[in-house]
């Protein structure tokens, strides 16, 4: 499940979102609504096309699918 995680330009608000074929449009702040979001890069392995990437080229961390990223800590 592509999870990302998510910053709020407008009240410094972090949180995760499910995104559905990239696109962010739509995802709001689950503080103050506001649609001001910028993705996060993290280290974090993601599931793409059938098997695990990471954008680091560190481990794979089975917990960022599962929707938390405390197992790569980024
Ligand atoms: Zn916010």
């Amino acid at each position: 499940m592509p999870i990302y995680e998510f910053t709020c330009r407008k009240c410094g608000e972090t949180f995760e979102e499910l995104v559905l074929g990239g696109r962010i449009e739509g995802i709001k702040c689950p503080r103050c609504q506001s649609e001001e979001v910028e993705k996060l890069m993290s280290a974090c392995a993601f599931k793409s096309g059938g098997k695990f990437v990471s954008s680091s080229g560190g481990t794979a961390c089975s917990s960022c699918a599962g929707g938390t990223c405390s197992t790569c800590g980024r």
